[in-house]
């Protein structure tokens, strides 16, 4: 028995876990690199046709968005996943093969023009089509055999709708052993879905440490926070610009909206104008509203059996094509735009940001983890004053937010909480799904309580009994965008800039700190700049 780290490896992105066992190799989840890249690529390091089956912890694009290339290179098996994840990724992986010939087709233009040779999308529709029919609908708490050697079973993780743990229970020559896939482990009192359970007996662990090394503002009031901002930027003539997450983050803030306006929060203009610029986000929201009565919270359901419809409210605007997105930014009434994608990569949100961005009356609101080397990033850690955006130097002028009270991820508290429950110690616990130092410190954090714990490389295979390594993996040579050489950056010059990336980092670290101590460190920064400033 082995397991093999393919992705999310000291890193956030392209969870891609396998498992072999009894002669099957079954991957555990098949997703994208976001924010730049870990040196990899999208390529897998094994070949397709060799995987059996495919289990999928949850729809978001970091764990799915490499089903489509999975098949187009020869995966033939079944891809076992909650009903609710397999609604979503009919609407995600189509939007992710229309997203890759778009790319494709831009980055063609220029390279034929540079007599290069034309670029081919890493998958097409066709490819995306082609994974629905090997799509399994399963329910939660469900075991499923799939053959002699592989038994599985999804526990609500309460991250996402559908989302799931994976309990999965190997037999290989009379030796059996439980693994737990923990996916990306929800908060508890996010809108609309359940709050995550426990599992209680692994023998190894498979778990996410995105916010491992902090905890989150749990006296921070969302609501109330968001209707100030809404407030105040739309009585001062601004905008308000949300770059959210299609499925999940947009949902989320149309619940929390729909509230502010029952409640009358914004004085300003109860009415407030607010529009939906995302055609995902339209599906997913659509789909968020049917019946689903197993996956929704009491809430929720609550509203809805009054007759109250959770994700809807006078005043919403969805935004159907490109052009009336365009057409947004020469309306001047201040409004509330929430626009995809999350992390600013890709998609109309940039156009919002060129148009936004540069105004002081304006506000730009983040609610989800912005992965190393996004624009989203890059913004939220503030440590330059513009970005360029189609070839256009934006001054960032707005006000910016970072709104981590609406992350749909455990914090480290949680998170230890989480792995204290299981009745037994388990006997490993890989950590993976956080940022290289993240991972590397929360594993240190959970050998401090007698745990085994290893923070795996990408490309790292791993004895199931022993938990010797048979490959230790490779370091990632992450080229992020901050990091990539620009031709007119020297070397020593990309240094600094990311030694100010660090600092950024250090400073936020130290949030809660004595005021003794934040005082010294804001002093020895000031004097630095000041000899620096010249
Ligand atoms: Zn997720
Ligand atoms: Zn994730």
């Amino acid at each position: 028995m082995k397991i093999s780290f393919y992705g999310a490896a000291r890193e956030v992105t392209g969870s891609c876990f396998c498992v072999e066992v009894g002669g099957r190799r079954v991957l555990i989840d098949c997703g994208l690199q976001q924010g730049g890249h870990n040196g990899f690529g999208q390529a897998f390091p094994f070949h397709p046709g060799e995987i059996d089956y495919v289990v999928i912890t949850h729809a978001h694009i970091d764990h799915s968005g490499r089903l489509p290339l999975l098949v187009k290179q020869g995966f033939k098996g079944s891809i076992y996943a909650t009903e609710p994840t397999c609604k979503l990724l009919d609407i995600m992986l189509r939007d992710s093969a229309h997203i890759q010939e778009l790319e494709a087709l831009w980055s063609s233009r220029k390279k034929r023009r540079a007599g290069d040779p034309v670029i081919e999308p890493l998958y097409t529709m066709e490819d995306a089509l082609k994974v629905f029919p090997l799509l399994v609908p399963c329910n939660y708490n469900e075991k499923v055999e799939i053959d002699d050697s592989v038994t599985f079973a999804f526990t609500d993780a309460g991250h996402l709708l559908g989302s799931a743990y994976v309990e999965m229970w190997l037999t290989e020559n009379g030796k059996n052993k439980k693994v737990v896939f923990s996916g990306d482990i929800g908060t508890p009192g996010h809108p609309m879905i359940r709050s995550p359970g426990f599992i209680d007996e692994a023998d190894v662990v498979v778990m996410e440490s995105t916010y491992g090394d902090r905890n989150h503002e749990h006296s921070f009031d969302t609501v109330t926070e968001l209707a100030k901002i809404i407030d105040n930027t739309l009585a001062k003539g601004g905008n308000v610009v949300c770059p959210s997450f299609a499925i999940g983050r947009t949902q989320d803030l149309l619940y929390h909206i729909r509230e502010i306006k029952e409640r009358g929060l914004v004085s300003y203009d109860p009415d407030f104008l607010v529009y939906l610029d995302s055609p995902l986000a339209k599906a997913a929201t659509k789909l968020y509203s049917e019946d689903l009565s197993g996956y929704h919270n009491e809430e929720t359901l609550a509203l809805i059996e009054a007759g109250v419809q959770p994700l809807d409210f006078e005043g919403l605007r969805i935004i159907e094509t490109s052009e009336d997105s365009k057409r947004l930014n020469d309306d001047k009434t201040p409004k509330v735009i929430i626009s995809s994608s999350g992390m600013c990569d890709a998609g109309r949100i940039r156009h919002h940001l060129k148009h936004n961005l540069w105004r002081q009356e304006c506000a730009v609101v983040f609610t989800g983890f912005q992965a190393l080397g996004t624009l989203g990033r890059i913004i939220v850690d503030g440590i330059v004053s513009s970005v360029s955006l189609f070839g256009e130097e934006i001054a960032i002028r707005s006000k910016i937010y970072n709104f981590r009270s609406m992350s749909s991820h455990a914090d480290r508290e949680e998170l230890l909480k989480w792995i204290n429950h299981f009745k037994k110690k388990p006997e490993c616990v890989f950590i993976i799904h956080g940022e290289d130092q993240t991972c590397k410190n929360f594993a240190l954090r959970l050998i401090e309580q007698d745990f085994k714990a290893i923070a795996p490389k990408y490309s790292s295979i791993y004895d199931l009994e022993t938990f010797e390594p048979f490959s230790e993996g490779k370091e990632l040579q992450r080229r992020s965008d901050l990091d990539r050489p620009e031709r007119r950056d020297s070397p020593v010059f990309q240094r600094l800039m990311l030694a100010g990336v660090r600092l950024a980092e250090v400073i936020s670290r130290n949030k809660g700190g004595t005021n003794k101590d934040l005082a010294k460190f804001a002093d020895q920064i000031d004097s630095l700049s000041n000899k620096w400033d010249r």
